[in-house]
């Protein structure tokens, strides 16, 4: 989808690096007053006063992270900064610059980084995030793209993945399983337009999948959330490679085991309904499929009268003593340990 045929393309080549870097980031204003010196100088001038600082850098590969037949540069862009923005917000802080560092083969014409410059504005407006820099460079095959993330944040309020305890309860934001099977879906269908390239692809009734695979969106809110109703978990992560090995990771660092309860895992219809479609286990999907954004947390048990009735947020299990292992507890209450199979056991050409 890189190109138009229709459209007139401009070599990169007949602007220069120096050219190239203006013209794709003269339309970034700086808005965070942690911003003392943007794009521009030789470095970046921050003044966080008395926050700490979070700081998290992401490398996305064309063909390994992103394949740009079905993924649209603006998407791309877009998605390249909710990846790192979702990082600082599973650390409770609030996330205020990014840089933006790509290598590009003359492959990509002016039109498609004016594109994925799109989607990085796009991101940079909705999120409130300075973008501060980067770097630009040439690649003799693909794309890569490499967005480091800064955020702000008390050193009270910050939040680990090490600070489960045994009876805190495991909770998740928003649904699971939906980016996953959206890949599937798009990667069905460009099989099928090898077969037949008139083939128009037939995506109704899975707007809402697609949309968690191509413009996921970083839970910010749930940040929010957590501050208005003066919950600050014991330990959090972000569910960028499936449940199973967030909670692991979490179980780890914490030195906690865990008790899953299948029936609790919040699912869309569409997940359940495509799930269907596909012969697939939901459980396993929402397990195992990754890039899903969403923040799964640890809370105090006293804190539960204070998240119970919020829409946006799922109790999907607790902790318990290391000893009793990670455990989901099917819909058949028997017992299973949970183990990381992750993104790659389900997808052999996508590694996150
Ligand atoms: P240097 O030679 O010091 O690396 P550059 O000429 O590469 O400087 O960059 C000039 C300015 O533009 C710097 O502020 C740099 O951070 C910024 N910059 C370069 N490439 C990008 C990019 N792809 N996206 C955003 N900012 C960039
Ligand atoms: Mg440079």
């Amino acid at each position: 989808m890189i190109e138009d045929k229709n459209q007139e393309k401009t070599a990169l080549s007949s602007l220069g690096e120096f050219g190239l870097i203006d013209h794709l980031t003269k339309q970034f204003t700086d808005k965070n007053s942690s911003t003392i010196k943007g794009i521009g100088d030789d470095a970046a001038i921050l003044d966080f006063k008395n926050k700490s600082v979070v700081l998290t850098t992401d490398l996305l590969v064309e063909g390994v992270h992103f394949d740009l037949s079905y993924m649209p540069l603006k998407h791309l862009g877009y998605k390249a900064v909710m990846v790192n923005l979702s990082d600082v917000y599973a650390m409770n802080a609030n996330a205020t610059q990014i840089t933006v560092s790509i290598a590009v083969s003359n492959r990509f014409s002016l039109e498609a980084l004016e594109a994925f410059y799109e989607g990085i504005h796009k991101a940079a407006e909705v999120y409130g995030v300075d973008v501060v820099g980067g770097d630009t460079t040439s690649s003799t095959t693909g794309l890569m793209i490499s967005v480091t993330a800064l955020g702000e944040v008390d050193l009270e309020t910050v939040v680990k993945r090490s600070g489960a305890k045994a009876n805190d309860l495991l909770v998740v934001s928003g649904d699971l399983g939906g980016a996953y099977l959206g890949l599937q879906v798009l990667e069905r269908e460009k099989e099928v337009f090898k077969v037949n390239p008139n083939n128009q692809p037939d995506l109704d009734g899975y707007t809402y999948i697609i949309e968690r695979q191509l413009k996921p969106e970083a839970r910010k809110d749930i940040v929010k959330l957590l501050k208005d109703l003066e919950v600050v978990p014991t330990s959090m992560i972000d569910v960028s490679d499936g449940l199973s090995s967030e909670i692991i990771h979490l179980c780890k660092q914490s030195e906690v085991g865990c008790d899953l309860y299948e029936d609790k895992i919040p699912l869309d219809p569409q997940v359940i309904s495509t799930c269907e479609e596909f012969n697939m286990d939901s459980t396993t999907v929402a397990l195992n499929g990754g890039e899903d954004y969403e923040l799964l947390m640890t809370i105090s048990q006293e804190d539960f009268p204070k998240i119970k009735a919020n829409p946006n947020l799922t109790v999907i299990g607790y902790m318990t003593d290391s000893s009793t292992g990670m455990n989901l507890v099917t819909r058949g209450e028997t017992k299973i340990p949970i183990t990381a199979q992750g993104w790659n056991a389900m997808s052999s050409d996508s590694e996150s």
